[in-house]
């Protein structure tokens, strides 16, 4: 069992148990460990300290340093699982990412925390006691990337964070949990039932540069030159966080298409959190030239998004990949 350790509140330190002010990412792997009475006893454990960032720096670059990282350890046999210690902010873009690109049927789970570990009532402890135990589980194999937080286990690509402050802020609204988390103990609901990990046809071996993919909140009165300043600043996909069912107004839609005509593969994507966007149900994608999301909100659209682009897939595919992933 090794921990890869990334920063994040479970890291954090605060000056006094009641300040809600802290630093992010301050302690080491070997404080987390420490701080969980009984750990060392679930499990023969390894780790490292792999960054030291909140994870709103969570970059591409850290991104594909840390699948590689996990392919390695699989590869060479040297984790029968791995827990991922990350700040909870972008969390499931990080999981969403290992959940298609790592190619091991193992356990990969990220953990975090709300408060830091310096808390009164840190809930850091018992998240990477749960972690730990669901990483040397063998039944928590072939279910992708899991997020283990508050004694729920949630699969990466459904789980979102839905609350800046709440302990209880990660949900899974569509699909539900994967299973449950008390003291260690654990309990299985269901498998991810689309494909990932070893089953993904996403790879991020070798010399890979995720490309530019912008993420655009949607909203009354959009200016639609926000459109353009994207893609002439580079982007090679769009999402837009759209209205509802993920709408624009009738001018960004004709800017959404101009773009998409020069090549810029535009995402539908919705701001409202759950239930599905569907292709041309008010907005014509087919004429338009766009791409509906399905069941991804825009922060996992945008991973799915950049590693189709790597993949070199066009449109078509590029729709096909959201409905199947
Ligand atoms: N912004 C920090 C992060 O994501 C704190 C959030 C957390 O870890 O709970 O790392």
């Amino acid at each position: 069992m090794h921990i890869l350790a990334t920063g994040g509140t479970i890291a954090g330190s605060a000056p006094s148990p009641v300040d809600p002010g802290y630093d992010a990412g301050v302690l080491g792997f070997t404080a987390l460990v420490d701080a969980v009475p009984g750990l060392r006893s679930v499990a023969a454990l390894t780790g490292e300290q792999f960054s030291e960032v909140g994870s709103q720096d969570m970059s591409d670059q850290l991104w594909l340093k840390l699948a590689a990282r996990v392919n390695g350890l699989f590869s060479a046999d040297e984790a029968d699982g791995i827990v991922i210690t990350h700040g909870t902010d972008t969390a499931e873009e990080t999981g969403f990412f290992l959940h298609l690109v790592v190619k091991s049927q193992r356990p990969v789970v990220l953990t975090g925390s709300m408060r830091p570990a310096t808390a009164l009532s840190a809930d850091g402890p018992l998240n990477l006691f749960n972690a730990v135990s669901v990483a040397a589980d063998p039944r928590a194999g072939g279910r992708g990337a899991i997020i283990a937080i508050n004694d729920d286990l949630h699969s990466a690509r459904d789980v979102t964070k839905s609350s800046t402050t709440d302990v209880q802020t990660f949900v899974s609204p569509d699909a539900g949990l994967v299973g449950t988390a008390s003291y260690g103990r654990l309990r299985y609901f269901r498998y991810p039932t689309r494909p990932h990990t070893a089953d993904s046809e996403f790879t991020v071996e070798g010399e890979v540069v995720l490309p530019r993919v912008d993420i655009l909140y949607a909203h009354a009165n959009m200016p639609a030159d926000l459109v353009r300043a994207s893609a002439s600043l580079g982007a090679r996909g769009i999402v837009i966080a759209g209205v509802g069912n993920g709408n624009v107004s009738s001018e960004v839609a004709q800017t959404l298409a101009d773009v998409a005509s020069d090549g810029v593969i535009v995402v539908r994507s919705s701001r409202v959190g759950s239930g599905d966007v569907g292709r041309n149900i008010e907005m014509d994608d087919d004429g338009l030239g766009l791409v509906a999301s399905d069941q991804l909100n825009p922060q996992k659209s945008r991973v799915l998004l950049q590693l189709c682009l790597v993949r070199g897939l066009d449109r078509g595919l590029i729709q096909d990949a959201f409905y199947r992933y």
